[in-house]
């Protein structure tokens, strides 16, 4: 159902998007906006979500606006990687609840990976520190300056 239901508008990421929610933003420009994620899978987990679109996930995405979104996804994840040196990093994004999908709004996730290290569940467990969160997107802001 979640693959083809309409927009919501009051989702998180839209609200996110007006400023009606708090984000701890790592980039911002005419085309995303990218974030921390609250519940980080790894450290330095980064959302990219597209503005002025109402695509509740990645089929939904006009065609024409495909190529800049992914530009801004690539340039995120370069300096997440700069920014942290994981050993791996996964890039990825689910479209429709059973496919993962938690939130309506299109988005990639950045998860950085260590090979010692596993990764924490998907839109679960303890929110993070938001200081701990401002500490590493300042980090992966100075690889985007
Ligand atoms: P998905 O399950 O692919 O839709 O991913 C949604 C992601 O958004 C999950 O990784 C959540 O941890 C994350 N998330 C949920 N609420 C917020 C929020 N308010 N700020 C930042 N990330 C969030």
């Amino acid at each position: 159902m979640t693959l083809h239901a309409d927009y919501d508008p009051d989702n998180i990421f839209a609200k996110i998007l007006r400023g009606e929610m708090p984000s701890v933003k790592v980039y911002e420009d005419e085309t995303v906006l990218a974030f921390m994620d609250v519940f980080p899978q790894s450290e330095g987990h980064t959302l990219i979500i597209p503005k002025d679109v109402q695509a509740c996930n990645f089929l939904d995405l006009p065609t024409e606006k495909v190529g800049a979104y992914m530009e801004r996804v690539q340039k995120v994840a370069r300096a997440v990687e700069k920014a942290l040196s994981p050993d791996g990093v996964v890039v990825t994004q689910f479209n429709g609840a059973p496919a993962g999908q938690t939130v309506f709004h299109l988005h990639f996730h950045v998860i950085p990976r260590w090979s010692d290290k596993a990764l924490s569940g998907h839109a679960s467990g303890q929110m993070a520190d938001i200081a701990d969160l401002e500490a590493i997107a300042t980090k992966i802001r100075a690889e985007l300056a």
